[in-house]
């Protein structure tokens, strides 16, 4: 989708830091880091959000994507939190459906 960072990132027009990628799904570094582990992980195909009409296998294929980013990232066994922020209200800034997941410090309840 024209004007869509996460877009570009998939195409590799815009760089990032790739963690983990196939033919649906790409993860990479947050730019802006809230925890020592912040990972995004993005379908391919431009979806705005978890709201979205996602076919079951891509959207199965995001949520399975989230152990093996935990796995390259060494929080496996430390622990992890996985966020999906969805519309105006969860303050979703970037409308590309995107996984957040953080760890590598402990967290409590005011953490992102
Ligand atoms: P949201 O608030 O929409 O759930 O999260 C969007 C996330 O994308 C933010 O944590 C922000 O730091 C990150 N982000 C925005 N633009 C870029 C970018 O160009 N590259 C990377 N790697 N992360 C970005």
């Amino acid at each position: 989708m024209a004007d869509c960072i996460f877009c570009k990132i998939a195409a590799g027009e815009v760089p990032a830091t790739v963690v983990y990628e196939d033919d649906m799904v790409i993860a990479f570094d947050d730019l802006s880091p809230m925890m020592p582990v912040h990972t995004l992980i993005i379908p391919k195909e431009h979806h705005a959000n978890i709201g979205d009409d996602v076919p079951d296998e891509l959207m199965g294929h995001l949520f399975n994507t989230v152990k093996k980013v935990a796995q390259i990232k060494e929080v496996s066994e430390s622990g992890y939190r996985v966020i999906v922020n969805t519309g105006d209200d969860a303050q979703q800034s970037v409308h590309h459906l995107h996984v957040h997941v953080l760890g590598g410090a402990p967290m409590n309840s005011g953490s992102p």
